[in-house]
């Protein structure tokens, strides 16, 4: 009679039963799984309270799942697993592969404790079609430049989505370590169902509805035509490799488009993995001479929307109450904040990590980096976005701001873009010159450029 076999599965970033090659390896090598997940403290205190929310409720879900059988861990990930490995006699550690810098390091850790005890450590697939790190040019130095980085990455491929891992023996949990579901955190924000189910559906409306079209509504805000799939691809409640199967060979600009988008995705996890210090530091090393200014009160005043430029304070509003910026917005924000108010970008990325559901360092400090003119690709620094143009050119009704703006629903159509002196009651004045305030940043980015 065989020995039976258990295993382990460390959810992470992948809070989903299909399409999982990590569980699928688990499923085919052992007779029984315990799925686990480490309330990691020092992950934990940095999420807001939007990210906290989705992902407790997503862990409820993937709890139902698993027959109630989800076991949550708390305390450091090294000691948790090996407790719980040790605890089940567990071959194998599974779990989906982890690039951020954060991740990369504890996995090491993690991996060595369960040596030491005998235990395997099997990483299988990752958050990405392309794992980072696949992609290299010629002479095996990571992408720079996206446009080439994307046409490498069209012609390695990715493979199908996983095999289904079929009915599991999930085991039950009662030893070291051990704690509750988090509780779900009321944010007063209105945030995306936290549930596998809940991404299929609105990628199936997204793909039924708005995708041949996406290249020319993605960027309108006031339309509202994107996926929404963000929030879901951080948490790994849906793959890149299920969206890209499902676009399959569809031709036309909108599934090109979109399948441009999810490499942008990619491209800022390898970025990220290779250049660890980008998280946090400036790309481009002279920006750690950059002049910034260091003016609480109008940081302030930009986090709460009320910088007196209707787009921008439509889109910190946005943020606040759905824990979601659309895309175009974060550009127009971000820009406003680091060209108009010469405030760091760290500061800003720190402002979304924050509020942000989908808030993820590659993808958020890699966007703002871009916008700042620091990272990769950096958009040029001359190219400062005019708020007031932008938003006559991407709200051209005014809807979107008249959305998230009460005070100015009072003006029709594009006229809310340029209140003019009379301010509306409540509404406050243009906090800077935005002519004048393009010439500074100018200034300060010769004094940096060499
Ligand atoms: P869609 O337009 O439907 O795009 C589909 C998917 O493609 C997105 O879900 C996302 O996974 C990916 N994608 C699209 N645009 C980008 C991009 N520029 N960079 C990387 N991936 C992209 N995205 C995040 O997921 N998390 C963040 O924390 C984040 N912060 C950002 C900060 C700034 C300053 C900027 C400029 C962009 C940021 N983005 C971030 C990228 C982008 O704004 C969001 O992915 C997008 O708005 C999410 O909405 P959606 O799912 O409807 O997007």
């Amino acid at each position: 009679m065989s020995v039976p076999q258990s295993a382990v599965v460390w959810f992470r970033r992948d809070l989903r039963l299909t399409d999982h090659p990590a569980l699928l390896a688990a499923a085919q090598a052992s007779d029984h799984v315990l799925g686990v997940f480490v309330l990691d403290r020092s992950l934990w205190r940095r999420a807001g309270a939007p990210r906290r929310a989705f992902l407790a409720g997503a862990l409820a879900d993937l709890s139902d799942r698993l027959d109630g059988r989800l076991a949550v861990l708390h305390g450091d990930p090294a000691r948790a697993i090996v407790g719980a490995a040790r605890h089940v006699g567990a071959a194998t550690v599974h779990v989906s592969a982890e690039f951020t810098p954060y991740g990369t390091a504890r996995d090491q850790r993690v991996s060595a404790a369960l040596a030491e005890h005998g235990v395997g450590w099997a990483a299988t697939g990752s958050a990405y079609a392309v794992a980072p790190g696949r992609i290299r040019k010629a002479d095996g130095t990571p992408y720079r430049v996206f446009t080439p980085f994307s046409r490498a990455w069209r012609a390695h491929g990715w493979r199908p989505p996983a095999a289904d891992a079929g009915p599991i023996r999930w085991l039950e949990y009662d030893g070291p370590h051990r704690t509750r579901l988090p509780e779900q955190p009321s944010t007063g924000t209105s945030l995306p169902t936290p549930t596998e189910a809940a991404a299929r559906r609105r990628w199936r409306a997204f793909l039924d509805h708005d995708l041949a079209e996406y290249d020319v509504h993605r960027d309108r805000p006031d339309l509202d035509r994107t996926s929404r799939m963000s929030a879901y691809l951080h948490l790994g409640l849906i793959h890149p490799r299920t969206l890209l199967a499902d676009l399959g060979d569809r031709r036309g600009a909108g599934p090109d488009r979109f399948r441009t988008e999810l490499c942008w995705r990619e491209f800022y996890a390898d970025v990220l993995f290779a250049e660890p210090s980008s998280a946090w530091e400036s790309y481009d090393p002279r920006w750690a001479a950059f002049p910034w200014d260091d003016d609480k009160a109008r940081f302030a005043a930009w986090q709460h929307g009320r910088t007196g430029f209707p787009i921008v304070d439509a889109g910190m509003r946005q943020l606040r109450a759905e824990g979601w910026m659309h895309s175009r917005l974060r550009m127009i924000v971000a820009s406003f904040l680091v060209k108009d108010l010469h405030l760091p970008w760290q500061w800003g990325a720190r402002h979304f990590m924050d509020l942000l559901v989908d808030a993820d360092v590659a993808s958020n400090n890699h966007g703002w980096q871009w916008t700042a003119g620091s990272g990769t690709d950096a958009a040029p620094y001359f190219r400062v976005f005019n708020p007031i143009t932008q938003g006559q050119r991407f709200d051209p009704a005014g809807d979107y701001v008249r959305r998230w703006v009460p005070e100015l629903r009072g003006l029709a159509g594009p006229a809310v873009h340029q209140p003019g002196r009379e301010r509306p009651p409540g509404y406050p004045a243009p906090m800077v010159d935005h002519q004048a305030e393009r010439i500074d940043a100018l200034r300060r980015y010769e004094q940096i450029r060499g």
